[in-house]
Parts: structure tokens; C-alpha cells; sequence
């Protein structure tokens, strides 16, 4: 089993395998050109999975690919199969920004891939060009529709933001609600890659508009998951991801493993420690090694605190989609 340094159980682990992305979110990397090409030195999956392993073996139970966008990666369906061929009791999902998935999602549905979180931040074409700085909704519902009819597990991601998408709210509720699936709202976090005009709307905020039409009840956190649960009168369950809270951090179970190699104990923070030497030597013991280290410098929280940014203060440095979120 694995303890950090402040005696919480990790068993979650989020192995992001690429930086790239084909959307350029204005919350996520809105400045990067699209032909832009990360660094080369990404570790191949086989590298990527020699330190799953160490972390499977150590109590790892839970896994999700995210990026970047992942989909881009070659070869995904083949590492998906690694994964669960090893471990098929393994919680194996997914994040994605699903506009490949009306071609891919079957092949990882045949892989072993359980679930798929989907970011859906608008219901309307021209709001999600804008947001995504790219046409692409058509392409998204139909990717949506298609992870549901191969039987893959659906939760979609939404992160409101004023004067953008915040009109929507309870619009995607409709669209989850006739779905059967759960969305979950997404403070959005301040970081300096974000674009400068966003604004995003507190947990507080995002429950106004919801009961705007709903009356809601709070059910409370899910074990270790950063969702908050809520349920409407009609019996609708959503959940709210909700940073800023004091009390967020307090049963945080996850690691995260970028595309290089770095092994990041928390999403604030620019700490991390690389396995990728390890990896690329075979040195098990190693990987191990690195792992231990991480959990112990885990920090006890992160600092998206309660509120608004003061004038000057500094936000993240941290980038998404390296980290995978
Ligand atoms: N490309 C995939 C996608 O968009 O789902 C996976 C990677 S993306 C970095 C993972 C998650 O991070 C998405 O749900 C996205 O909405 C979220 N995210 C990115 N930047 C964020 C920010 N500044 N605040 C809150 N959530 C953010
Ligand atoms: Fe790409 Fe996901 Fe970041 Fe959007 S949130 S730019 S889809 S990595």
C-alpha cells in the first residue's frame, strides 16, 4: 500500500502520454501554435508501463490516460491492453476531449478501457469554437454518442466561465439527464497558461444557477474522489469539483505521470521527480525509489484558496495539459 507523507493512501495514478492537443482550450493552452511540437523525448509506453507496474504492484488500483489530448497518441488501444491484460480488476478510464472518439472508441472499448470522462463545455457551436478556438462540436456530440453505444462508462467535464459559457449550465444538465450520465463541474483553476480574460465561477456560483430551476441536496464527497455530490429533486445526481475549498485536499489519493516521465505528487505545484532514467535502464528498484520520494514531499494541499485572486498574486505555474489535469 501507498502512504504519502501526511498518511493518505495513493492508489490512484493519472499517466498523461501527451502534451499535444488538436483543441487549444482558452483555459488550458490557448496560446500554443497548432503546429506546435512538444520535445521529443517522450517516454515510449513500454517505458510508461514498467513504472505502472511498480505502482500496480504497490496498491495502484485506479488508472486514467489523459494528456494532452490522448487520442493523438499512437497506439493507445495496444497500451490500454497492456494495462489490462496485467490487471484487468484495474479502474481504467480515460479523459479526453473526445473528437476522435467516433473512430477510436470502439477499438479501446475492445482494449479494456472501462470509462471515459468527456469535456463538454458548451452545447453551442459558435461558444465552442470559441472556446476551443476550433470548430468542433458536431464532432464532440457525435464521440459522446459513440462511447455510449459501445457501452463505455460517460461522465462529462464542464468548466463555467462568466460570460462565456455560465448560460449553460443547466442546459448541459438537460443534455446529461436525457443521457443518463453525470456531469461534473469544474472550478476553474487559475494558471498562468490560461487566457488572461477568464473568469472563472466559484463552486457557490455554479450551484446558484443549477437551483435556478432545481432544488438541490448536497450528498457529500465520494471516498477520495475531488467530486462533491449533489442530487436534484427530480433524483439527478451531479457532482462539483470544487479546488478552492479548505477541504479538498484532505483525502487526495492521486499522483500524476507526464509523457516524459515526471512523477508530480500535486497539481499546484511545479515539484515533480523524473522516473525516466530508471525506466529507460529497466531499474525497477529505481522507479521505486522515485515513487517513495514523491510521496513523501506530497504537499498537504494545494493554494487555489477560497475566493478571488488578489490583486498580484501569483497563480499556478503548472500547465494542464502536461499535467493532464
Ligand atoms: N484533452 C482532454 C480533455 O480536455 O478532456 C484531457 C486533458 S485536459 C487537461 C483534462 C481536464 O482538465 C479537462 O476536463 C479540462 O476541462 C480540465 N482543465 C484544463 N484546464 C483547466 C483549468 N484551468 N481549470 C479547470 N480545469 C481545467
Ligand atoms: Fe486540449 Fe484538453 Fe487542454 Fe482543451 S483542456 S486544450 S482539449 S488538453
Amino acid at each position: 500500500m501507498l502512504i504519502d507523507g501526511h498518511g493518505r493512501t495513493v492508489n490512484y495514478l493519472r499517466v498523461s502520454v501527451t502534451e499535444r492537443c488538436n483543441f487549444r482550450c482558452q483555459y488550458c493552452m490557448p496560446e500554443k501554435p497548432f503546429s506546435w511540437v512538444p520535445k521529443e523525448n517522450l517516454l515510449s509506453f513500454e517505458e510508461l508501463f514498467l513504472f505502472m507496474k511498480v505502482a500496480m504492484d504497490e496498491g495502484v488500483n485506479k488508472i486514467r490516460i489523459t494528456g494532452g489530448e490522448p487520442l493523438l497518441r499512437e497506439g493507445l488501444d495496444t497500451f490500454i491492453k497492456m494495462i489490462n491484460d496485467y490487471q484487468p480488476d484495474v479502474d481504467l478510464a480515460l479523459t479526453t476531449n473526445a473528437f476522435l472518439l467516433p473512430q477510436t472508441a470502439q477499438k479501446l472499448k475492445d482494449a479494456g478501457l472501462k470509462r471515459v470522462n468527456i469535456s463538454l463545455d458548451s452545447l453551442k457551436p459558435k461558444v465552442a469554437h470559441h472556446i476551443a478556438q476550433k470548430d468542433v462540436l458536431a464532432q464532440v456530440l457525435l464521440g459522446i454518442d459513440k462511447a455510449l453505444e459501445v457501452g463505455l462508462g460517460v461522465k462529462i467535464n464542464m468548466v463555467p466561465m462568466k460570460g462565456i459559457n455560465d448560460d449553460e449550465i443547466l442546459d448541459i444538465i438537460d443534455y446529461c439527464i436525457e443521457r443518463k450520465i453525470k456531469v461534473r463541474f469544474i472550478e476553474y483553476m487559475e494558471n498562468s497558461h490560461a487566457s488572461k480574460s477568464i473568469e472563472g465561477m466559484h463552486g457557490r456560483e455554479i450551484l446558484e444557477k443549477v437551483k435556478e430551476r432545481h432544488t438541490i441536496k448536497a450528498l457529500g464527497r465520494e471516498g477520495a474522489s475531488p467530486s462533491f455530490n449533489y442530487v436534484l429533486d427530480n433524483g439527478y445526481e451531479f457532482g462539483l469539483i470544487d479546488p478552492h475549498k479548505h477541504d479538498f485536499c484532505e483525502n487526495c489519493n492521486r499522483i500524476r505521470l507526464t509523457a516524459e516521465g515526471n512523477l508530480i505528487p500535486c497539481l499546484y505545484f511545479d515539484e515533480a521527480l523524473s522516473i525516466a532514467s530508471s525506466v529507460k535502464k529497466g531499474d525497477i528498484q529505481g522507479a521505486a525509489d522515485v515513487l517513495a520520494q514523491v510521496l513523501k514531499d506530497k504537499p498537504k494541499e494545494n493554494r487555489w484558496i477560497e475566493g478571488e485572486l488578489e490583486e498580484g498574486q501569483e497563480v499556478s505555474t503548472r500547465a494542464f495539459y502536461e499535467t493532464g489535469g
